[in-house]
Parts: C-alpha cells; sequence; structure tokens
C-alpha cells in the first residue's frame, strides 16, 4: 500500500527538496535554459500561481473574519465583567507580544547587512504614513473602493462597524450574521483547500529564492526564525510567568507540566481550533478551571487571543522592512502594534493563516505584500511552535480570570492526579 504523507511532512518535503533544488541550480542560474524555462518560467508559474491564490483570499478574509471577530466581541462585553475582563487580558498580552517581537527584531536584525538585493521584487520603498493620517485615512470613504484597492485599515475599521452593528441589531439582523458566519466557513474553505497546493508552491518559492541567490538567503531566513523563536519563548517564560506569579501565585512551571499534552497537540496540528477539545479538557481536569468558565474563555481566546501570530507578524514586518531598507519609524511601530493585534484577532485558529493576515500589517506601513513569499516557506515550521504559544496565552488568561473569580480548583492544579473540575 501507498504511504500516505500528512500535509506538514509535505510541505516539509517541498520545503527541502525546494532548497536542495535552488542550491544546486544556483552555479548555474545565468545559464539561459535554467534562467528561462526553470527559475523565471517554470518555478515562477508554480511559485507566483501560490502565491496569488493566497492573496487573493487576504480581502474575503480580512472582511469576513474581522466582521465576525468585532460580532463576538460585542456580545460579550455584553455578558458583564468577566466578557470585558477577558477581552481586555486577551489584547493586552497581545499587545505586548508584538512590542516583544518588535524588540527583538530590531535588536537583532535579522533582514541587515544580507548583501541582498531585492530589487528584483520591483518594489520601491513607499514612505510610510505619518502617524496622524493614518488614524484620519482609517475611515473609508467608500468602502467598496477600500476592498477594490486593498485598503486594510480601511477595511478593518468597516468591518468592525459592521460586526458592531450586527451585534447591536442582534435577531433583526440574525440572517446576516448567519449569512456571515457562512461566508467565513467557505473562505477557510478556501483556504484549506489552497493549502492543499502548499508543498508545490513552497518548493518552487525556495527553489527560485535560492537559485537566485544562493547561500545568501540562507542566513537572512535562519535569523528571522530564531528571533520569533526567541521572542515565543521569551513571551512564554518571561510575560506569562510574571502574570501568573502576579495574579495567581500558581507555579509557573507546574503549569507548563500540566499544560503540556495541550501545547503538543497544537504543535502538531498547527491549529488552536483543532486542539480546542483537548485544550478544553486540560484545563478542567489538569488545572481546575470550572467548566462554567472555560467554556466560555477558551472557544473565545482559540478565534481572536493568538500572541504566537502576532509575535511572527510582529518579527515578519521588521524583517521585511530590514530586507527592503525602509525605515519605519515610531509611528510604523505603533501602526505595526495596531494592526497586528488586529490581524491576530482576525486570525482564524487553522494552520497558515496568520500568514495571510500579515499582509495586512504590511500594507499599513507601506511593505509589499509580495515580500510573504520570502518566507512562506519556512512558515510551516513557525506555525506550528506560535500556535502552541497561541493556546498557552489563552489558557494562562483563563487560569488568571478563574482565580480572581473564583472559578478555581487549585488542589486539581496542584496534585499530579488528573480529576474532573466541578
Ligand atoms: N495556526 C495558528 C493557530 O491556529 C494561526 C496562524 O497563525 O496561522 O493558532
Amino acid at each position: 500500500m501507498k504511504k500516505q504523507y500528512g500535509l506538514t511532512t509535505k510541505i516539509f518535503f517541498g520545503l527541502i527538496a525546494g532548497l536542495i533544488t535552488g542550491l544546486i541550480l544556483y552555479p548555474m542560474r545565468e545559464v539561459p535554459f535554467i534562467e528561462n524555462y526553470i527559475i523565471n518560467f517554470l518555478f515562477q508559474l508554480v511559485g507566483g500561481a501560490f502565491i496569488n491564490s493566497i492573496r487573493m483570499m487576504i480581502v474575503p478574509l480580512v472582511f469576513v473574519s474581522l466582521t465576525m471577530g468585532a460580532a463576538q466581541i460585542g456580545s460579550i462585553t455584553r455578558l458583564g465583567r468577566i466578557g470585558t475582563k477577558t477581552i481586555a487580558f486577551y489584547l493586552v498580552t497581545t499587545a505586548i507580544a508584538i512590542s516583544i517581537a518588535i524588540l527583538i527584531a530590531i535588536i537583532v536584525q535579522p533582514g541587515i547587512g544580507t548583501g541582498i538585493e531585492l530589487g528584483d521584487a520591483a518594489f520601491e520603498a513607499r514612505q510610510s504614513p505619518a502617524f496622524v493620517n493614518v488614524l484620519v485615512n482609517m475611515i473609508p470613504r467608500n468602502p467598496i473602493k477600500a476592498m477594490a484597492e486593498g485598503k486594510m485599515l480601511q477595511i478593518i475599521v468597516f468591518a468592525i462597524l459592521t460586526g458592531t452593528g450586527l451585534t447591536v441589531l442582534g435577531d433583526k439582523a440574525k440572517k446576516v450574521t448567519e449569512l456571515f458566519e457562512q461566508l467565513n466557513t467557505l473562505v477557510l474553505k478556501l483556504v484549506e483547500l489552497i493549502m492543499y497546493a502548499a508543498p508545490y508552491g513552497v518548493f518552487a518559492l525556495i527553489a527560485r529564492t535560492f537559485a537566485t541567490l544562493g547561500f545568501e538567503m540562507m542566513a537572512p531566513l535562519a535569523w528571522y526564525m530564531l528571533c520569533v523563536l526567541g521572542a515565543l519563548l521569551i513571551h512564554a517564560t518571561l510575560t506569562y510567568g510574571t502574570l501568573l506569579t502576579a495574579f495567581t501565585k500558581l507555579n509557573p512551571i507546574k503549569f507548563l507540566k500540566n499544560f503540556s499534552p495541550a501545547m503538543l497537540v497544537a504543535f502538531s496540528t498547527a491549529s488552536s481550533s483543532a486542539t480546542l477539545p483537548v485544550t478544553l479538557k486540560t484545563a478542567r481536569e489538569r488545572l481546575g478551571v470550572s467548566e462554567r468558565l472555560s467554556s466560555f474563555t477558551l472557544p473565545l481566546g482559540a478565534t481572536i487571543n493568538m500572541d504566537g501570530t502576532a509575535i511572527m507578524q510582529g518579527v515578519a514586518t521588521i524583517f521585511i522592512a530590514q530586507l527592503f531598507n525602509v525605515d519605519i519609524g515610531v509611528g510604523g511601530f505603533l501602526t505595526i502594534i495596531l494592526t497586528a493585534t488586529l490581524a491576530s484577532i482576525g486570525t482564524a485558529g487553522v494552520p497558515g493563516v496568520g500568514l495571510i493576515m500579515l499582509a495586512m500589517v504590511l500594507d499599513q506601513v507601506g511593505l509589499p505584500v509580495e515580500a510573504i513569499a520570502l518566507i512562506m516557506g519556512i512558515d510551516r515550521i513557525l506555525d506550528m511552535s506560535r500556535t502552541a504559544i497561541n493556546i498557552t496565552g489563552d489558557m494562562v488568561c483563563t487560569l488568571i480570570i478563574a482565580k480572581t473569580e473564583g472559578e478555581l480548583n487549585e488542589e486539581v492544579f496542584n496534585s499530579d492526579k488528573t480529576v474532573a473540575a466541578k
């Protein structure tokens, strides 16, 4: 019988095969046949088609998922104190995550001094707009035009308004809400279908990058990966450790030990949503959070709270700015924090979506969306790691709310046995 490989394995094969092929072709890159038919036709065709399929999803994904996100947040804040507290925690931890990511990328400078000529990306560095203009131009004069032109921030504002409107209208707009829910399912299905082509797309993109740039691209990509992984680690230990200790006095090591089964599932599936059943079970049986609370905060977290994704988006934006020699400036950092927070809210808990939502952040700071192609090839590894952090963030916030609301059974948390929480 033929062995069936999972998508993740296939993407890894594509990555490695692309790397090897690219490096083999590099010395021959100027041979006319290789240059014209392999690098600039075959690889460009497959890689370009893949990237365009992803770009095709950006506007629908951002609009539909943010409308749904806003509608959800709206109806949850109506639930009162616990709802507001949960959302506040989720947002604050995400903003901290991005700040750590930006700081690390600025210190390590993964994209500086690479000697790489990115002129062939056909990109002229656009001036990042002044912060005040970013604010004023957030309001679209014409939402349809904003969508047609892919003006992300304007689309976001319109989506948030639409979502809020849907919450306020409640049952009166039930059909429209249902329509958005179904559109959301449809858009995510399309992303899933496109992802089936990922092994080939990744192969072609990586092969083309390395056939043109050779080993030169290896070091910056490795540094980029290390920065993301480092920021994820720092956020998980420092931010979560401090928050847990300060608000709950629970032992962070014990927390990690009890929660690790869920983290492993998140790592292997690269999907917060797919991990949700395990996250819920772990929360109740090994961490002692009441069912009442966890059944509300964890599904919400799996949908809107993505600290790991935000970290990738923060590092990626700075990395790409460095590669293209664009000075982002302080206003730019604020824009990144704002848009990456929104982008992570809009990111669905399924594999690969965080990278598509990155387009929204890049666009806001005047960077080329095409640059996603540079990091697409290695994203799966980072996707797996950031998903583990995404659900850890949900759990830490849940524990804090549980402790402060008297919904935590510390005996369960501290015991080594698995006990069902009441
Ligand atoms: N895969 C991530 C998750 O499910 C989302 C992403 O960053 O793509 O949490």
